[in-house]
């Protein structure tokens, strides 16, 4: 175990200024402290914003080419220490080695060239009549962040928000700190100016307040869930600051009647179940003809049926145990959710054909939830309405694709979504009905530099590639005599 005392402000590890007790990091496996970590608060918050605002104007007027240098120099660092962040994060979250090795740290460490590219190709100024349209950065972020994908939705706004020039305080999760003292040790190493960025671990109520509220913060940028989003927005206004959003879902992949059920179900179970379902986009429901019902869940049941429960640490000889093998929820509470959604399921009189609430027999430690199938699911049941954040796939039927694209925006989510057709011209006039962020069709690759975010109330901004870049800018323009 070891302890962490400091937090990063103005280019030093300091002590914290507010007396709090440490954090600790439970291992989601086997339940014992990894790491001691200790918390700020209002004070430390401030401080750190005082140093984001101060070397602003010089971050805001280096020029690209030295932005860019070090936006590689921290991808660099990341990459030196990839089975180091891979290891953590399987602690911190309990995501599979293998998994947190190409999905945790494989996306976190490969996006910094991305952002260095685009910032030596991105048009800062064009003309427009008489007036010259100038990008600019924002200002000073606040970026707060989950605990499900923890480094990668940390890079996802601190790599855009440094690569347009703005200064950053971060403050990610509380559950999974360790892999943001990993990447703040890299960009110190990587000798980033003093106060461009900075480290405050502590609670949202208190740090992520202080943020929200904060008169030099000019954006806050929020990954999280829905309830959070609303209290920062509200938080934010009185500042009239920028608020960004990237929140919940609840999406639906909907196979249309000409697909075929081999091809679908390991996609169909995969796009639910990985990282153990906590996954914003996660497909957590999937819709199927009422013609071909029996054929689509043999298929999906028959693929569900392969999923085992894994030891994170282990590495597995298995080449499948990427898509079959889950870990544990990343807390104990969040373990008793997920549960208590599977019991409510079963109470609200849905089908369970796979797993079930209990205790898995195969492991006593851990915050293990077993995998969990529902069939007969209904549109008004809460397993169809609510993000459930673990694995739990509610299978539910449609009449024709009117009333699966009626399905599949009945909830006040819109982040993810799939569509699944022999036809690929007919799946994509069923994913354009769909209010929602992005759809993959036919189990299409994720793209890291496509925009991502929600419809709804899963937000309101987009991440990544150039259209990442854009939320941390502004437009001026100056009229040319
Ligand atoms: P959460 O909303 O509980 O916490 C997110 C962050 O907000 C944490 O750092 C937390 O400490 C902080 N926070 C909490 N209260 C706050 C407050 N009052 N003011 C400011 N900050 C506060 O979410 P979580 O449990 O960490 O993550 C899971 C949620 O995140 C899910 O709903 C998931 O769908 C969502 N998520 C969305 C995306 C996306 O890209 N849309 C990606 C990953 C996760």
């Amino acid at each position: 175990m070891k302890d962490y005392e400091h937090l990063y402000i103005n280019g030093e590890w300091v002590a914290p200024i507010d007396s709090k007790p440490p954090l600790e990091v439970i291992d989601s496996a086997t339940e014992e402290v990894m790491a001691c970590v200790a918390q700020g608060g209002t004070s430390d918050t401030n401080a750190a914003v005082a140093a984001a605002r101060a070397a602003f104007e010089s971050w805001s007027q280096t020029p690209v080419d030295v932005r860019a240098k070090y936006l590689r120099d921290i991808g660099a660092g990341l990459t030196a220490r990839f089975s180091e962040i891979a290891e953590v994060i399987s602690g911190e979250v309990g995501s599979p080695k293998a998994f947190a090795e190409m999905v945790q740290a494989g996306l976190s460490v490969g996006d910094w060239e991305t952002y260095a590219s685009l910032i030596e190709t991105y048009e800062w100024e064009q003309t427009h009549g008489n007036s010259l349209i100038v990008k600019e950065p924002i200002g000073v972020v606040g970026a707060i962040t989950p605990w499900n994908y923890p480094l990668y939705l940390i890079v996802c706004k601190v790599g855009p928000a440094l690569a347009a020039g703005c200064t950053v305080v971060l403050k990610p999760a509380s559950l999974t700190p360790l892999n943001a003292i990993i990447l703040t040790e890299v960009i110190h190493e990587a000798g980033l100016p003093a106060g461009v960025f900075n480290l405050v671990i502590g609670s949202g109520s208190e740090v992520g307040t202080a943020l929200a509220t904060h008169p030099d913060v000019d954006m806050v940028s929020l990954t999280g869930s829905g309830p959070v989003g609303a209290q920062v927005s509200k938080d934010a206004a009185d500042t009239v600051k920028r608020v960004g959003l990237e929140l919940g879902g609840k999406s639906a992949n909907v196979i249309l009647d000409d697909a075929d059920p081999a091809a679908i179900a390991m996609g169909a179970v995969f796009g639910c179940m990985l990282n153990s379902g906590q996954t914003c986009s996660a497909l957590t429901r999937v819709l199927i003809p009422r013609s071909r019902e029996q054929e689509f869940l043999d298929a999906i049941v028959a693929e569900a049926s392969q999923l085992t429960l894994v030891d994170p640490h282990a590495t597995l000889d298995d080449p499948m145990a990427l898509f079959h093998g889950l870990g544990p929820m990343v807390s104990r509470s969040q373990q008793e959710t997920v549960r208590g959604y599977i019991q409510k399921g079963i109470d609200e009189g849905a089908t369970l054909l796979v797993g079930g609430p209990e205790q898995p027999e195969e492991f006593e430690k851990g915050f293990y939830v077993k995998p969990t199938v529902f069939a007969g699911v209904t549109p008004d049941m809460t397993i169809a309405q609510e993000e459930i954040f673990g694995p739990v796939l509610s299978i539910m039927t449609y009449e024709d694709d009117d009333d699966a694209v009626r399905i599949a925006n009945g909830t006040v989510f819109g982040l993810g979504g799939a569509v699944q057709s022999a036809d690929v011209e007919r799946a994509k006039a069923v994913a354009k009905r769909m209010r929602t962020g992005q759809v993959d069709i036919n189990g299409a690759a994720f793209n890291t530099t496509a925009p991502f975010g929600g419809y709804k109330q899963s937000g309101n901004t987009r991440e990544r590639g150039v259209f990442g870049l854009e939320e941390f800018l502004e437009t001026k323009s100056l009229q040319l005599p």
